[in-house]
């Protein structure tokens, strides 16, 4: 069986990330995938469910958890912790599920080193006036909460030249056909269809 292909996912928050994964997930694919579920220290959100959007726990658990080794990657982001447990991602992608991480380019980086055949995708807002308006959309920030994940978006996007691809958000279709364009083309690399049409390439070569 071929084993799955590992994806990062990052861009600046009000960009459109997590709805393009959302979109990803439902449209038809030859594979299975899944998001992998971080843990973080942050407080839920409305409407976020523990395991679902996140593992959400105390500081103190998190830190036990970095000396346990349990995770692939973690950072600090806006004050908070957030990290990617490897036991789930390597049992994914050995039943040949393509996991996507939805990290920020400092989990990015860590990821990078370990498994230098991730496929790195970075998702940027049209302009910065428009990211500014979707920050305001959400209705849920303050003016200060706002200004200061402007400049950690200028922060995100100042990496944009350390990831494989990239896409700009503007129109949703557009950026959703754009990233299911990446993900069929890592699979249809020929390292992966010759372990997956092995048995075709075998009749094809032979001599009878
Ligand atoms: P939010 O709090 O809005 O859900 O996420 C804030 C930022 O943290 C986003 O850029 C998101 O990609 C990043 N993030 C979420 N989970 C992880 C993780 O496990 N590791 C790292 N490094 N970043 C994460």
């Amino acid at each position: 069986m071929v084993k799955g292909n590992l994806f990062i996912l990052s861009a600046p928050s009000g960009a459109g990330k997590s709805s393009l994964i959302s979109a990803l997930l439902k449209h038809e694919s030859s594979r299975p995938m899944q998001v992998s579920v971080s843990t973080t220290t942050r407080n839920p959100r409305p409407g976020e469910e523990n395991g679902v959007h996140y593992h959400f726990v105390e500081k103190k658990t998190f830190e036990q958890q970095i000396a346990e080794n349990v995770f692939y990657e973690y950072a600090e982001v806006f004050g908070n912790y957030y990290g990617t447990s490897s036991a789930a991602i390597d049992e994914q992608l050995s039943q040949g599920i393509d996991v996507f991480l939805d990290i920020d380019w400092q989990g990015a980086q860590q990821v990078r080193m370990k498994k230098p055949d991730v496929t790195t995708i970075f998702i940027a807002p049209p302009s910065r006036k428009e990211l500014e308006n979707r920050l305001r959309g959400r209705g849920q920030d303050s003016d200060e909460v706002i200004a200061d994940r402007m400049a950690q978006a200028q922060s995100e996007c100042s990496h944009y030249q350390e990831f494989d691809y990239i896409i700009v958000n503007d129109d949703f279709d557009t950026a959703l056909t754009d990233l299911v364009t990446i993900v069929n083309n890592q699979r249809l690399k020929r390292s992966q269809q010759t372990t997956v049409y092995q048995d075709l390439f075998n009749d094809l070569l032979a001599n009878d």
